[in-house]
């Protein structure tokens, strides 16, 4: 199947006289019927559900239809992006290891590589992903595990090299972990690139609504952990029956890792009624995700020739730095996101939002409603204009989530508030 065929069809498979639409599988727990069927399933010896904070049919579903769209051997669902990315780095590196990440990713995973892991032992080296192979190398230590980029970066909306720092991690024996997030996997599947492993925050595009809070990780199956850089995979975990990880579940290593030892200790995986939401919002993926470009690249060139406006950062313009990298990883678009400064800074920025109509205020993007932020005035409003600069965040700049309305509604708004800006 095609992708927009995959996004409907993947996953559940009703059988005669079944619901056409995933049922929510509103329960805790399951039925057995003896000890030994129980202790299969606790052993993991044998598949299926008994706990659903560890696996739940409806959740199952949507696993399998990520898995699908990013052409990778399975998924698990979290609670959000930020348990995934937790979920995903904690499976793979311990307290001594150091992971390596380009410096253009999302705040939060900022925080939690630099800040929160450093708490737990592992050590990060930040990047800069437009350095050359040699300073990149020096990067690497000894106790390295793993690399992290993001596809299309929030909100620098830097376009990551996937299959430069996939070799680069490779030569290395370690994983690439690319955050698909605002690309998805209609705009770029990274493991046809090299990446390793994906993860989303749900939260964004895929369910598209802002009706849920979720994250997912997707393994390739494709990266090898008995290569003698990861003893947790291949020596007996003594919290799990002395299981062998590589040699009793071969390429699904990683993924049954990551729900047998962290989602179990962590607790920290999807619900059923979240993972419904998200099957729902990717239903409609491919139209949506082709709204949202071409809104986003009418917005885009509207506001590069605006009077008002210093600059505007989106990668899908053609006068973008990032066009070599978007021809080869985004033939198809960049996603709604958009960012742009203007000339008249701080009080220009609030007096711009304030201004606007249907346009809505909020810490959120990716969603269906077209929503701005300005982090001066709102998300970073404690740092001074020096602060905010030192950040890499003007004080004029603002962040723009292109939705799914009109665009001459689109445009008329936000040159009305433009003019009051
Ligand atoms: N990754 C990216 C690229 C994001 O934009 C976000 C949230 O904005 C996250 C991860 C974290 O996701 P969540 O908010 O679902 O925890």
């Amino acid at each position: 199947m095609k992708i927009e065929s995959q996004c409907i069809h993947e996953g559940y498979s009703p059988e005669n006289g079944e619901p056409c639409v995933l049922p929510i599988t509103q329960s805790t727990t399951f039925r057995y019927t003896s000890t030994a069927e129980v202790a299969k399933l606790l052993d993991l010896t044998e598949a299926g559900f008994f706990y659903s904070r560890l696996g739940n049919p409806t959740v199952d579903a949507v696993e399998r239809k990520i898995a699908a769209l990013e052409g990778g051997i399975g998924a698990l669902a979290t609670s959000s992006g930020q348990a995934a990315a937790f979920t995903a780095v904690m499976t793979i590196a311990k307290a001594g290891d150091h992971i390596i990440s380009s410096s253009s990713i999302y705040g939060g995973s900022f925080n939690l590589l630099g800040v929160t892991l450093k708490r737990f032992g592992v050590e990060v080296t930040f990047v800069d992903q437009q350095a050359n192979d040699e300073e990149l190398e020096k990067a690497f230590r000894p106790n390295t595990k793993l690399v992290f980029g993001e596809t299309i970066a929030n909100p620098a909306l830097t376009v990551f090299d996937i299959e430069r720092f996939a070799r680069l991690a490779h030569r290395h024996n370690v994983p690439l972990l690319v955050d698909n997030t605002f690309a998805t996997p209609y705009l770029c599947r990274p493991f046809e690139f090299g990446a390793d492993i994906v993860i989303h925050s749900t939260t964004k595009y895929l369910d598209g609504h802002a009706v849920q809070m979720g994250g997912v990780i997707v393994d390739s199956g494709k990266f090898d952990w008995t290569n003698g850089n990861f003893p947790e995979f291949t020596e007996p975990d003594a919290s799990y029956h002395g299981t062998v990880y590589t040699t009793a579940f071969g390429p699904m290593a990683f993924l049954v890792k990551a729900r047998a030892q962290i989602i179990r200790d962590i607790g920290c995986y999807q619900t059923p009624q979240g993972a419904f939401y998200v099957d729902l919002g990717i239903q409609t993926l491919p139209v949506r995700m082709e709204k949202h470009c071409r809104n986003a690249e009418a917005v885009a060139r509207f506001l590069e020739h605006h009077p008002k406006v210093a600059s505007v950062n989106y990668p899908g313009l053609p006068s973008s730095p990032a066009q070599a990298l978007v021809q080869k990883y985004l033939p198809k678009g960049t996603a709604g996101v958009i960012s742009f400064c203007l000339k008249g800074g701080r009080d220009a920025g609030a007096r711009f939002i304030d201004s606007l109509k249907m346009v809505t205020l909020e810490v959120h993007v990716a969603d269906i409603r077209t929503c701005v932020l300005h982090p001066a005035s709102s998300t970073h409003r404690q740092l001074s204009d020096v602060q905010l600069t030192e950040c890499g965040i003007a004080p004029g700049l603002v962040r723009l989530s292109m939705g799914l309305e009109n665009i001459e509604d689109i445009l008329e708004d936000l040159a009305q508030a433009l003019n009051k800006a």
